[in-house]
């Protein structure tokens, strides 16, 4: 067997062997119907109200606060199409950032076809967006301001509970997708000022399909799934017992060991930021060098393509990522690179490490080995670079 090493936690996350084991019993012995009356049902119940008091715990809200979703990417559009809809009347105002998930950026492009107005707040070259910008972008049509904790390419994470401040200030809804952030850093949904925050299980070692909407008490907003009175009326379906109840397991792991966890990450991403370039010349960091996910590291290597990086990478089982895309259908390279002020070029050269729970010392040793020759071979190929 060759050695495999993941570097892609930032995709998605093994499920630990503890949450995996918590769910057990919720797919056959403790199969019931959380909504229905009997004992089956009841001890479902239990076990997903018991998982709701450990995320309202993790993030600092009541459990009544906190709606299980299908997944981040569910949270995302929940909030933004159910408060749009609620506040179509008020106003059709709504203010994001440039640099936002698909999960953000597709409803708002709907809700845009729909007469919505969405202004799209620039970052600077660390991928942090500006308060004097949030502050100017406010009309008094504004209904709900989104930004991102923390971006899932460059790390770079945001002053959420100064925007959030500024959107208080208004009377404006505040949201954020704190996909990357929950489960990695600490995330208190009164300290970052928020209305509705967004989360998803499979980031943070807990199982994929489901996740979860904070939703402040009092805030307006309208039922996203209709049909049973699930999560409250506000999210029909059956709810997904197993998944909920990994979820509620793998953010009490997060919350034991989230410390540990930050230390040794960062020390790993550090070490990665300070030796790539005296590995490898001509190589840029993105995203910002200190205000950063513990877990991230994000390079351009210039005059080679991210994507032939990674299939060399992968043939020594090593798994990273990139925000070049050019074998999907579209040729453009990631609008978050493009909007940290790379030009095309460099930003097809990225590459995004992203460690976790499982990264050992020695996967880093063994990345900082192959890289630099993988390098060396594909810049002797490239037409782009002029050897010194
Ligand atoms: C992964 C991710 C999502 C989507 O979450 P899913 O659970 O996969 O739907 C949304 N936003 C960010 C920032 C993410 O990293």
């Amino acid at each position: 067997m060759s050695k495999k090493v993941y570097l892609d936690y930032a995709a998605t996350a093994p499920c630990d062997e503890l949450v995996l084991e918590a769910m057990q019993p919720y797919f056959f012995e403790k199969f019931g119907n959380a909504s229905s009356l009997h004992s089956y049902g009841q001890e479902a119940k239990a076990a997903i109200e018991d998982s709701r008091a450990k995320l309202a715990f993790f993030l600092g809200a009541r459990p009544e606060e906190i709606v299980f979703t299908s997944g981040g990417t569910e949270a995302d559009n929940y909030a933004l199409l159910g408060v749009a809809s609620a506040l179509e009347k008020k106003g059709n105002h709504i203010i994001t950032s440039v640099i936002e998930h698909h999960a953000i950026t597709e409803p708002l492009k709907f809700l845009e076809k729909k007469g919505f107005k969405v202004t799209y707040l620039g970052v600077d070259r660390d991928g942090l967006i500006s308060l004097e910008q949030v502050e100017k972008a406010i009309t008094d049509k504004t209904i709900l301001i989104s930004v991102m904790h923390a971006n899932n390419e460059i790390g770079t994470i945001q002053p959420i509970e100064l925007i959030g401040k500024i959107a208080k200030e208004h009377k404006i809804y505040f949201h954020t997708d704190a996909v990357q952030t929950v489960g990695h850093i600490p995330v208190n949904v009164d300290d970052l000022n928020v209305d509705l925050l967004s989360l998803s299980g499979h980031k943070f070692y807990g199982p994929k399909g489901v996740g979860a909407l904070y939703i402040r008490k009092g805030t307006r907003i309208d039922t996203f799934l209709r049909g049973g009175d699930q999560e409250n009326g506000r999210r029909a379906s059956t709810q997904n017992t197993p998944g909920i109840v990994g979820l509620g397991k793998a953010i009490e792991i997060c919350a034991q060991i989230m410390a540990k966890e930050i230390k040794f990450q960062s020390a790993l991403r550090d070490r990665l930021i300070r030796e790539i370039p005296k590995l490898i010349p001509q190589v840029k960091l993105n995203g910002h060098p200190a205000k950063r996910l513990p877990n991230n590291v994000n390079f351009s290597i210039k005059f080679i393509e991210g994507e032939s990086i990674l299939l060399s990478l992968d043939l020594h089982g090593i798994a990273c990522s990139t925000g070049s895309a050019c074998t999907s259908s579209s040729l453009e390279p990631s609008h978050v690179l493009l909007a940290i002020g790379l030009n095309h070029e460099t930003a097809h050269g990225s590459l995004r490490i992203t460690m976790g729970r499982w990264t050992k010392e020695s996967d880093i040793d063994y990345l900082l080995e192959k890289l630099p020759p993988i390098v060396e071979k594909l810049r002797a190929m490239s037409p782009l670079y002029e050897k010194k």
